[in-house]
């Protein structure tokens, strides 16, 4: 496709056109394009404050490592604050190896300390077992590796001594969880999509997305124009998940409705920070563990128990 010539710097020919603002952009206006992005998403909701030491969760796909370059591009270059990678070992044969690889040789190359922690060193199982060891299929995959991965992400940001969890969800991640919550009734965890951050924990960690504002196509072209490796195994776990048809029906809706996603993520915005005002879970400690947790036992020791069987 003949593209016209970059709408910003009106010297190269556009590689990329960005459909919801009619932008045609070049390689480097695109890159800046989404750094100066995240970097306003992170003033915009007050998410990183001078001298913080932010743990970025790395996985080896394609938002995660974006997420690491553009922080480490934004902040390397104002030396304000510490960048640690922090990667969790699911422990699924043949799978998260590659990944592994691919973030050690990134972090290397960005020169930033890479941190592994790993499911079964922390909870005494690791995904593999705990598909075997599940009493039924209606403990689904990513249900219990979703639990294990928040829980093993804070539980390296404090080995680490972050007080800033940064991840690469971005919009259509966002735009995925606000409908699934909708359509299961879990009206609360609307409120905790909010991109303000949330702070937890005796150590008073923030959880921060600063790609809360960027489509999910947007970061893979990042990517690409980066040259970011990419993962090709698949998890063998993946779970076919109404999330799946909810990517691909605003995808399909966005084609010829430009900056639908877009509006739906300010409607979401919205009632989000309404709900997050209300949010009336009451915060206890798990009676096991002692993580916050909204009941006397917490996900990640009720999952351990019912897959030990104890
Ligand atoms: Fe875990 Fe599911 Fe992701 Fe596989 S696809 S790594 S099971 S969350
Ligand atoms: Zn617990």
């Amino acid at each position: 496709m003949q593209y016209s010539l970059c709408s910003k710097c009106q010297k190269i020919q556009g590689i990329y056109f960005r459909q919801y603002s009619g932008e045609y952009l070049c390689r480097s206006c695109f890159i800046i394009s989404i750094e100066e992005k995240t970097s306003r998403i992170i003033s915009k909701f007050s998410m990183i404050n001078y001298g913080d030491k932010i743990a970025v969760g790395v996985s080896g796909g394609k938002d995660s490592l974006s997420l690491l370059l553009v922080l480490n591009n934004i902040f390397e270059r104002k030396k304000t604050s510490d960048i640690i990678a922090i990667t969790i070992d699911e422990g699924i044969d043949g799978y998260r190896n590659e990944s592994l690889r691919i973030v050690k040789d990134f972090c290397s190359k960005l020169n930033v300390k890479n941190e592994i922690f790993s499911y079964k060193e922390l909870f005494g199982l690791n995904m593999d077992e705990s598909m075997l060891l599940r009493p039924s299929e209606k403990m689904t995959s990513c249900s219990i590796c979703g639990t294990f991965r928040r829980r093993a992400i804070d539980i390296a940001a404090d080995y680490v001594g972050a007080n800033v969890i940064a991840t690469g969800h971005n919009l259509d991640d966002h735009l995925q969880s606000f409908m699934i919550n909708i359509i299961a009734g879990d009206v609360n965890r609307i409120g905790w999509i909010y991109p303000e951050p949330i702070y937890y924990g005796k150590n008073e960690v923030k959880k921060i997305k600063p790609f809360i504002e960027i489509y999910e196509r947007e970061i893979v072209f990042y990517a690409l124009q980066q040259n970011i490796p990419f993962q090709s195994e698949q998890c063998p776990y993946q779970d076919e998940s109404i999330r799946s048809e909810i990517r691909e029906f605003f995808n399909s809706l966005e084609e010829t409705r430009s900056g639908v996603k877009y509006n739906t993520y300010n409607s979401l915005l919205k009632i989000s920070k309404i709900l997050k005002n209300y949010d009336s879970s009451v915060k206890n400690k798990c009676r096991i563990c002692g993580h916050d947790s909204t009941r006397a036992v917490c996900s990640v020791c009720k999952n351990i128990k019912i897959l030990k069987n104890d």
